[in-house]
C-alpha cells in the first residue's frame, strides 16, 4: 500500500515543503522546509534561529508535523532532503529529531544544513549521497538521486524503488540542457525508470507557457548588460539569490571581463560559498574575496567607496530583505554613498508575496532618488514550465500524478495538464488539502 501525508507545501509557492510518504509499514519523510514568507518578515536570520521549535510553530514558520508524529512517527525510515533551498531545508533542525531516522541528502546540501544548525547536534545520523547514486533504506526500499538542475547546486530527483514500483519525487527542477554549474539532467535514468508507480512534481512556475530557458541565458543576459554599459568609474552592484551559485559564478566572471575585482558581500553569500566549496561543488577563483561579517563589509566599502571604477559588489538583498547588504546599502548604513548613474542589477524575480513586492519597490524607489541606474529581472527561472511539466510526465508516464509546491491555482493547474493527457483526477491525479493523507495504490 502507498499512502501520501501532504504535510506542507500544498497551499503556497516557497513554503513549508514537507510530504511523507508510507509505503507498507515504512514511511519517508521528504524535505521539510520554512514558510519564506513568515521567516523573511523577522529581521535577520538571528532572530530566528533563536526560537524554539514550538515559537517557530505558532509563527507557521515550519510545517505541522504533529499529526504525522503521532499516527505514523515509529515508521519513519529516513528523512531526504531534495535540495538547499530554505523552504525545503530551513525545517530539518525542528523536525528531524523527532524522528530515529538518519537525514540523507546530498553533499551541498549537507553542508547548508549543517550552517542552519549553528552548531546544535541533533541526534540524527547524515547520510551524504551524491547525486547518480543509490543505497537501502530498508529490505522494502531502495533510495537514488537522480541529477537535475534547478538553482543551486546537486538538486536531485528522489526516486524511491519499492515492490509497488518508483515512486519519483520532483520537487524544485528544471531542464537545462546547458547548466553553468553541474551536469545536464539524467534524462537517460529518467527514461529508463519503467515502473513509475507515482511523481510529485513542483508547481511553481506551472502557470508559465512554453519551456524555462536555460541558466546559459542569463549569463547572457548579464553579459549584455554589464559588458557594453557605459559603466567607467561607476559603481557597479549586482544582487541575486545567495544560494546561486552558477549566477554567482557568471557574475565573478564578467567581472574579471570588466577588469575589476569581484567582491561577495553578506552573510548569506558566505555561508553558501563555504558550502559550495566545501562539498567540491565550486573552486572559488583566486582574488575573489567573500566578506560575511557586518564589521568586516564596513571596511570593505569605505575603501570601495573613493574607488569604486575598480570593482563588482556581489550582495545580498534582492528581495530587499532589510538586513542584507543592499538594503543597508541604500539605508546609508555602511560608509558608501550611491551615486548618479552607479549601476544595481537585479539579477533576479522578485518572488511573489506582498512583503517581497513592497520591499522591493521601496529599495527601487530610493535607488532612483540617488540617480542609480537601475536594471531588474535580468535572470531565468530555476523551475520547471508547463511544457517541461508536459515532458517530465512523457518521460516517466507515472500512474498517479501528485501537484505540490504550489497554491491551490496552481495545483489544479498541474491537475488539468495531466488531465489533458489522459489522467483522471481523484484516480490518477490527486489534488492534496495540507494536512491531509490519502491512500494512493492499495
Ligand atoms: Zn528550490
Amino acid at each position: 500500500m502507498i499512502e501520501l501525508w501532504a504535510v506542507g507545501g500544498y497551499q503556497h509557492v516557497g513554503c513549508k515543503n514537507m510530504t511523507a510518504i508510507k509505503i507498507d509499514d515504512e514511511v519517508v519523510i521528504l524535505d521539510a522546509g520554512f514558510n519564506m514568507d513568515v521567516v523573511s518578515n523577522y529581521s535577520g536570520e538571528d532572530s530566528i534561529s533563536s526560537l524554539s521549535e514550538k515559537q517557530m510553530r505558532a509563527i507557521d514558520a515550519i510545517p505541522d508535523d504533529s499529526q504525522l508524529k503521532k499516527e505514523w512517527g515509529k515508521y519513519v525510515k529516513a528523512i531526504i532532503i531534495s535540495h538547499a533551498h530554505l523552504d525545503h531545508t530551513g525545517a530539518v533542525k525542528y523536525i528531524a529529531p523527532k524522528y530515529n531516522a538518519p537525514i540523507i541528502s546530498t553533499p551541498f546540501t549537507y553542508e547548508v544544513i549543517q550552517n542552519l544548525l549553528e552548531g546544535k547536534k541533533i541526534p540524527n545520523k547524515f547520510i551524504r549521497m551524491n547525486p547518480g547514486n543509490k543505497m537501502r533504506i530498508s529490505d522494502n526500499i531502495e533510495l537514488e538521486f537522480i541529477n537535475i538542475t534547478h538553482s543551486t547546486p546537486q538538486t536531485v530527483i528522489i526516486a524511491l524503488h519499492t515492490k509497488y514500483g518508483t515512486i519519483v519525487y520532483a520537487n524544485d527542477w528544471k531542464f537545462d540542457n546547458y547548466p553553468i554549474l553541474g551536469k545536464r539532467p539524467n534524462y537517460k535514468r529518467l527514461k529508463s525508470l519503467k515502473n513509475v508507480v507515482l511523481l510529485i512534481t513542483d508547481m511553481t512556475r506551472v502557470n508559465e507557457a512554453g519551456r524555462t530557458l536555460s541558466e546559459h541565458i542569463a549569463r547572457e543576459m548579464l553579459r549584455d548588460v554589464l559588458l557594453w554599459g557605459n559603466t567607467e568609474g561607476k559603481a557597479v552592484v549586482l544582487t541575486t539569490f545567495a544560494s546561486h551559485i552558477a549566477r554567482i559564478d557568471t557574475m565573478i566572471k564578467i567581472a574579471k571581463q570588466m577588469n575589476r575585482v569581484p567582491i561577495l558581500l553578506g552573510r548569506s553569500m558566505d555561508a553558501y560559498m563555504k558550502a559550495a566549496v566545501r562539498s567540491h561543488v565550486y573552486r572559488l577563483p583566486k582574488g575573489v574575496k567573500v566578506y560575511g561579517f557586518k564589521k568586516q563589509i564596513q571596511k570593505v566599502l569605505k575603501s570601495v567607496e573613493a574607488k569604486r571604477g575598480k570593482y563588482v559588489l556581489i550582495v545580498t538583498g534582492n528581495q530587499g530583505e532589510p538586513e542584507s547588504v543592499l538594503t543597508r546599502m541604500v539605508n546609508d548604513e555602511f560608509p558608501f554613498r550611491f551615486r548618479a548613474d552607479d549601476y544595481v542589477v537585479f539579477s533576479s524575480s522578485t518572488i511573489p508575496s506582498p512583503t517581497n513586492i513592497a520591499r522591493r519597490e521601496e529599495i527601487e524607489t530610493r535607488l532612483m532618488a540617488k540617480g542609480a541606474k537601475l536594471f531588474k529581472d535580468i535572470h531565468v527561472s530555476g523551475h520547471a514550465s508547463r511544457e517541461d511539466h508536459r515532458e517530465l510526465i512523457s518521460m516517466l508516464k507515472p500512474k498517479h500524478y501528485v501537484p505540490t509546491h504550489g497554491d491551490m491555482e496552481r495545483l489544479a493547474l498541474g491537475a488539468k495538464l495531466a488531465m489533458e493527457m489522459g489522467y483522471e483526477l481523484g484516480k490518477t491525479v490527486h489534488i492534496f488539502q495540507e494536512g491531509t493523507h490519502r491512500v494512493l495504490e492499495a
